[in-house]
């Protein structure tokens, strides 16, 4: 039996170390809480996630009226910058490429200086290193002695009087083997509970300068041509490093995809884009810890986000769910999954008191 069976249980285990699970651990850490971060990946983050320049590779932007995740960028000392709005639009359809005036694709947003991730690392940052143990996927949790449950992972276990799902329900439904005991329409909605952007492909193209803004043009784009979709300006401040992203569903990245987006980059805006310093390709369905091997084709029922069964902690109230897909509110966004981390550290607070 390993130290860690031998010791007290921890009043809480969080499942994954995504915004939303590290704003819960953060929070509960701050509140004299003990509590413990498993993630399965060797990294933080989770759909917030950088190229080396920062240039995000999951989550971009934030927006005026998304009080918690701009309350969170100040008390953490992180700063924001404006998405690059100016310049005219084009738009791509089997007739050819149309120029539109002023930009028909983008609204007023926030950029986060060094990529949407330097949220989660300076939320990471905040815990003790061995409340956080990065590489721990968790396959089981189980009701355990005494009425703690028991989270499994790489052969060990941890007793704790709560645990946090602050994973996707479905990737929970799909990695996690959880109590029989569940509510049946509980396993059946976070089964069922598409998860956001888990379909889509996002594609960041970098050069040497943004060229196309000393072409009047905003670097946004729409298509129905494809690979990708929708086209933004994505440089960093000042328009450094220069950039542009894109999104493609998932099904049309095949093993062409780099030929083919540098071909239509190019048709968009013009013969320099066609040799960009690098292009990334980030398939979100592709990633084993964000899109669940059971995702159904088609449209995503995103009806199921923020669904009753997953306000309200099971299992005598220690089981939780602090993912942005459980949040009635802003379901999908960072705002989202900060709404479902403040649900759950307050039930976990309340539970305490
Ligand atoms: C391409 C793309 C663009 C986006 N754009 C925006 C945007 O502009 N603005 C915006 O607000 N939002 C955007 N989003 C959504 C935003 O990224 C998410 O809302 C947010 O990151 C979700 O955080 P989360 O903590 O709920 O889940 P996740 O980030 O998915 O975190 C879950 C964590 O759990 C871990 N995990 C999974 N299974 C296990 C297991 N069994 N054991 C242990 N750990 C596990 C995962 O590795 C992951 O770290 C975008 C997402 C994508 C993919």
């Amino acid at each position: 039996m390993s130290a860690e069976q031998d010791r007290p249980p921890h009043d809480v285990v969080v499942v994954g170390a995504g915004i939303g699970g590290l704003a819960a651990a953060e929070a509960l850490h701050r509140s004299g809480v003990d509590v413990l971060v498993l993630e399965a990946r060797p990294r933080t983050g989770g759909r917030l996630l950088g190229t080396a320049e920062g240039l995000d590779l999951g989550a971009t932007w934030c927006w005026d009226g998304e009080p918690r995740v701009l309350g969170l960028v100040d008390r953490l000392g992180l700063a924001t910058y404006a998405q690059h709005l100016a310049g005219d639009t084009v738009v791509e359809d089997q007739r050819g490429v149309q120029r539109y005036p002023g930009n028909l694709m983008d609204v007023a947003s926030h950029r986060y200086v060094g990529g949407a991730g330097a949220l989660t690392d300076a939320l990471a940052a905040t815990l003790p290193a061995q409340r956080l143990l990065l590489d721990h996927p968790v396959h089981s949790v189980a009701r355990g002695a005494g009425g703690v449950l028991e989270v499994a992972s790489r052969g060990r276990t941890w007793h704790a009087r709560h645990v946090v799902l602050a994973v996707p329900p479905a990737v929970a439904a799909d990695t996690v083997r959880l109590p029989a005991d569940l509510p049946d329409d509980l396993v059946r909605v976070a089964a069922e509970t598409p998860v956001w952007m888990g379909q889509v492909a996002k594609v960041v193209a970098v050069y040497d300068e943004p060229f196309w803004r000393h072409d009047g043009l905003a670097g946004a784009a729409a298509s129905r041509v494809g690979p990708l979709q929708e086209i933004h300006d994505m440089s960093g401040p000042e328009g450094r490093p220069a950039a542009l992203f894109g999104f493609a569903p998932s099904a049309l990245m095949g093993p062409d995809a780099d030929r083919q987006v540098r071909a239509q980059l190019a048709r968009l805006f013009g013969a320099r884009a066609a040799d960009p310093r690098r292009v990334t390709i980030q398939d979100w369905s592709r990633e084993r810890w964000t899109s669940p091997t059971t995702a159904a084709a088609g449209a995503p029922d995103h009806s199921l986000f923020g669904h009753p069964v997953f306000q309200e902690p099971t299992l005598e109230g220690r089981l939780h769910w602090a993912s942005t897909e459980t949040s009635p509110a802003f379901a999908g966004h960072v705002e989202g999954a900060l709404v479902a981390a403040e649900r759950t550290v307050d039930r976990i607070l309340a539970a305490a008191s």
